[in-house]
């Protein structure tokens, strides 16, 4: 038997801070890529967020690798670690469910399952940073899509 307290909101909300703390500082997946075979630029102007996404597609369209590079707030950062965590290893359509899913659920108010990626959901209280949190998925819809205009948040 556990005798530790279940998690309470705000300590759910520690934890989400807590990991989107970590992965702003030590963003996963950060650099470019080699042999990418699809790219995309993303900018968000309102809060001067840029990175760019590389995506390396394999034969069968399964993501085998992601990485971006870039510069921007921590929320953007961290929001574009995580995405390419999500994404690697996951066929490219599962990838474009992903997309729909995270930024309906970030520009509404249902409640929605996401795993780890619910830590990106505390961003819905701040409208001005949601466009943090889904520029990296603009990013990676413009990169499967081969847009070769860069994907804003505007
Ligand atoms: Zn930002």
């Amino acid at each position: 038997m556990s005798n530790v307290a279940p998690l309470s909101h705000d300590d759910l909300r520690d934890l989400y801070r807590e990991l989107i703390l970590n992965h702003a500082r030590e963003p996963r997946n950060f650099g470019k890529l080699e042999h990418a075979t699809h790219k995309a630029d993303g900018i968000n102007p309102l809060c001067g967020d840029k990175l760019t996404l590389y995506v390396r597609l394999d034969s069968a369209s399964v993501i085998q690798d992601a990485s971006f590079e870039g510069s921007g707030c921590a929320i953007s950062i961290a929001s574009a670690s995580l995405m390419t965590e999500t994404v690697i290893g996951l066929p490219v359509d599962d990838a474009r469910n992903w997309f729909e899913y995270v930024t309906t659920a970030l520009t509404s108010d249902a409640d929605v399952e996401l795993g780890k990626l619910q830590a990106l959901m505390g961003v819905r209280e701040f409208p001005s940073r949601v466009k943090c949190a889904t520029l990296s998925w603009h990013a990676l819809h413009s990169a499967l899509d081969n847009d070769k205009n860069p994907a804003t948040t505007e």
